[in-house]
């Protein structure tokens, strides 16, 4: 099987995250999880870019790794990219 995996950003594991529902400290996870790019949910994923592939498309399944932000007390799990959102729409504005 062919395996994909997402760099986590750097600042992921520097910076520390609140959980935006109880401002608990959230930890980094590891998700894996394999994906037919014949399935509904492939939209989620990115086929196209593997191993510096620019232009090739990954067929059959294909198994992603990434990271994600998990709060231990809500259980939930939040995507760096729903993070950074959350924390720029949480900023105070710079006078
Ligand atoms: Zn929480």
């Amino acid at each position: 099987m062919k395996k994909f995996k997402y760099e986590a950003p750097i600042g992921m594991f520097i910076k520390k995250h609140h959980c935006p529902k109880c401002s608990n400290k959230l930890e980094v996870k590891k998700i894996k999880r394999v994906v037919n790019s014949e399935s509904d949910e492939a939209k989620d994923f990115d086929f196209t870019s593997y191993d510096g592939f620019i232009g090739a498309r990954l067929v059959g399944d294909v198994e992603f790794t990434w990271y994600v932000y998990h709060c231990t007390n809500c259980d939930i799990e939040i995507t760096n990219k729903d993070m950074r959102k959350h924390e720029r729409e949480n900023k105070r504005p710079r006078r």
